[in-house]
């Protein structure tokens, strides 16, 4: 992008340029998406780690542009959140994911569980518990069957209506999980102020963990004080055995990671489940 003679201000603005509009055009293609069903849910295994056994999946976006192909979660969910468009993909992303639980359910393959992440801005939404409830009805999926995942950035600001919106969608009879643990400022009085069933474990711990003394000591530690705590411990972007096998000497409950499985397409995953894959 940067023309011979041109000077240097010039360059810039081009550039900045070239991005408002590959951005604006963006936002307009996303606002368009749902309608023109450019979203899938993929679905990663959690595994126990006792039993080896696929336990249920996380659900997670992919936005499939005509023009772009793959693009990624991290980048257009946060720009669904600026723009407002995080309550309707929220919405189908939870109501596809139960439907489809629902379906395997009828398949015969009972246990299985499904996480959702949900985004600062539904959570907030005043009236959050009964659109799960409604969904949970609809698609006649058990609450119990139903995880939660919420990031503990959006749960800062607003300690006692977080606290209070937790207990009411947990009685729903669903689990309340706070993803990337440990990536935040206060972690644990996070851990002593609210209600959650499980903990997962961000990657940036787990990721060469065998090799790592200070990890493994923070692993360790978070993993037997969530036990105390009643907590459930998922470890995140587990992709070597080398990880897999620290996690299992620390009686970590479930795995999530490369190692086992990438997150893939509701049918490659139903087939996972029905070959019986163990860890
Ligand atoms: P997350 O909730 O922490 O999801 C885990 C991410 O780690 C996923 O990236 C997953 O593909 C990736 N991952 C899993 N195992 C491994 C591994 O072994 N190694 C590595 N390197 N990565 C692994 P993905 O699918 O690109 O999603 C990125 C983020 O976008 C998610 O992070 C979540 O914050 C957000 N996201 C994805 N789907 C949704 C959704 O439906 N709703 C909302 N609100 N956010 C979503
Ligand atoms: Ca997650
Ligand atoms: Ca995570
Ligand atoms: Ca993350």
């Amino acid at each position: 992008a940067y023309k011979q003679g041109g000077n240097r201000y010039e360059c810039y603005q081009e550039i900045w340029t070239t991005k408002d509009d590959d951005q604006i055009a963006l936002e307009n293609d996303l606002r368009r998406a749902l309608e023109q069903n450019e979203f899938q849910l993929y679905y990663q295994p959690k595994v126990n780690l006792k039993t080896g056994k696929i336990i249920g999946a996380e659900a997670l976006i992919r936005w499939i542009h005509s023009k772009r192909g793959f693009v990624s979660p991290a980048v257009f969910i946060p720009l669904a959140e600026e723009i407002g468009l995080i309550e309707p993909i929220g919405e189908w992303v939870l109501r596809t994911a139960c439907r489809q639980t629902k379906t395997w359910h009828k398949l015969g393959l009972e246990m299985l569980q499904i996480a959702v992440n949900l985004s600062g801005r539904q959570f907030y939404l005043p009236d959050i518990r009964q659109r799960v409830l409604e969904i949970l009805l609809a698609e006649g999926l058990p609450s119990c069957c139903l995880e939660l995942e919420l990031t503990e950035s959006f749960l800062v600001e607003h300690e006692d209506s977080s606290i209070q919106k937790l207990n009411q969608l947990k009685g729903l009879g669903l689990q309340i999980a706070i993803d990337d643990f440990g990536t935040g400022y206060s972690s644990l009085s996070y851990l002593q102020q609210f209600p959650f069933d499980v903990l997962k474990l961000d990657r940036c711990f787990i990721q060469n963990i065998d090799q790592n003394p200070k990890n493994k000591i923070i692993v360790e530690a978070v993993i037997k004080m969530a036990h105390q705590l009643n907590l459930k411990v998922v470890a995140e972007g587990v992709e070597t055995t080398a990880e897999l096998n620290v996690l299992q000497q620390y009686q970590c409950d479930i795995i999530q990671g490369y190692l086992f499985s990438r997150p893939i397409p509701a049918q490659e995953f139903q087939a996972l489940v029905e070959s019986n894959k163990s860890l």
